[in-house]
């Protein structure tokens, strides 16, 4: 059955995506189901979305009472489900104000126009800067792909944004080396996700918030992959106690609704966008907003936090025995549920595919690391029966 989908979908679909030849019905739990029944373990979560799992009850009611209410009206009144969630995203972060987007791409585009914005107010100029980071992920549309550390998915698109300086992530000096007096602001994400699963260094993030603070500069950190959750904080900076001036965050905030945001901590929040400056038709409608405000108070009664550091950590116990069992997995990196497994001399494609006839479900990141970024409610049974899989996949 299945081939007969695939064949039609490719004839139709623009094919900007070497897609793996399964085509799913439905999930429940943890649990994807093709359409010839076949069962998956999901250890991807529709790349770092699905935090709840499949079919969460109280979840898609939520969505289902809103779609008979009301499912858009534009930004031009105000809705409940928009309060609500903005209430939620300022109160779970600390910081001031949340502007709703519809992806995470679109996020990063807020984050940077409210940089520049702050020093435009701040200078009247408008020339600044922005450092971004080697082996970065943030995004495909031109904005964030100008700060995408990744030459593969920039060239074919130049010229980008001007006034883009790169460093070294993890190395506080290649920061330092690239300010100048019209930098305006710092984006990077807290773990980095695509580039192959890097958490940032203490040192590292603290040195670069010092940095800001010294220089008058932004510190856009990039939620998207690492916050909600997954590394056991409910932003990935709250471990570290580095609150960004700007946050952003997509994926799972909506679990599986297409929703972002963009937050900002006091400083932009008083002297960067203003009314006109910024908009979006969709950006934070009734429906979504519905979602994100039920995501909130379901990691809350479901105790998601919790349950990312006891599973997150067994999780790493596993993986790290895998690295001592095979030579092929060099080491594991991450945090809580954002966890890599980096292999030498075998391909992550094949394992992956491997492990997807085994009923596993796993990605890549970079060009040789295992991700894994389960549902946030996996459990320690689930963990165990992944990593059987993934010695079958071996
Ligand atoms: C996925 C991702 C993005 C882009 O989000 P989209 O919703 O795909 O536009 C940006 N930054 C990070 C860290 C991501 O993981």
């Amino acid at each position: 059955m299945s081939n007969i989908y695939i064949e039609k979908a490719e004839e139709a679909i623009l094919h900007t995506y070497n897609r793996y030849p399964i085509v799913f019905d439905h999930g429940e739990g943890v649990h994807l189901y093709d359409v010839d029944g076949k069962e998956y373990l999901d250890f991807a979560a529709g790349i770092a979305v699905q935090s709840l799992g499949y079919h969460h009850r109280e979840y898609t009611q939520a969505l289902k009472d809103q779609i008979d209410k009301l499912t858009h009206i534009s930004n031009l009144y105000y809705t409940v489900p928009m309060m609500e969630a903005a209430e939620k995203v300022v109160k779970a972060s600390g910081m001031k104000k949340v502007f709703f987007t519809n992806s995470g791409t679109e996020a990063i585009e807020g984050a940077l126009k409210a940089a520049k914005k702050y020093a435009y107010e701040r200078d009247g100029k408008a020339d600044h800067e922005i450092i971004a980071m080697h082996h970065s992920f943030h995004g495909r549309s031109i904005g964030a792909l100008s700060v995408t550390g990744n030459e593969k998915y920039q060239i074919p698109f130049r010229p980008l944004l001007p006034g883009i300086r790169f460093a070294q992530y993890n190395h506080l000096e290649s920061v330092k080396e690239q300010i100048t007096e019209k930098t305006c602001a710092i984006i990077m994400e807290t773990v980095q996700g695509e580039g192959g699963v890097y958490p940032a260094t203490e040192q590292f993030l603290k040195g670069v918030k010092a940095l800001c603070e010294e220089n008058d500069i932004l510190l856009i950190l990039d939620e998207i992959q690492c916050g909600m959750g997954r590394t056991g904080y409910m932003f990935a900076w709250q471990e570290y106690g580095v609150e960004p001036d700007i946050m952003t965050c997509a994926k799972a905030i909506g679990c599986g609704v297409p929703v972002g945001a963009f937050v900002l901590g006091n400083k932009a929040a008083e002297a960067s966008l203003k009314a006109g400056d910024h908009g979006t038709t969709y950006g934070g409608n009734p429906f979504v907003c519905a979602a994100v405000s039920k995501v909130f108070d379901l990691y809350e009664k479901e105790h998601i936090l919790e349950n990312v550091r006891t599973v997150g950590a067994y999780l790493e116990e596993k993986l790290n025995d895998l690295v001592e069992q095979y030579d092929f997995l060099k080491e594991r990196r991450g945090k809580g549920m954002i966890q890599g497994l980096e292999v030498t001399g075998r391909s992550v494609g094949e394992i992956v595919n491997h492990a997807l006839e085994q009923g596993l479900i796993l990605i890549t990141a970079g060009s040789n690391v295992l991700r894994f970024v389960p549902p946030l409610v996996i459990t320690k049974a689930d963990v165990d029966e992944m990593t059987e899989k993934l010695k079958a996949s071996f």
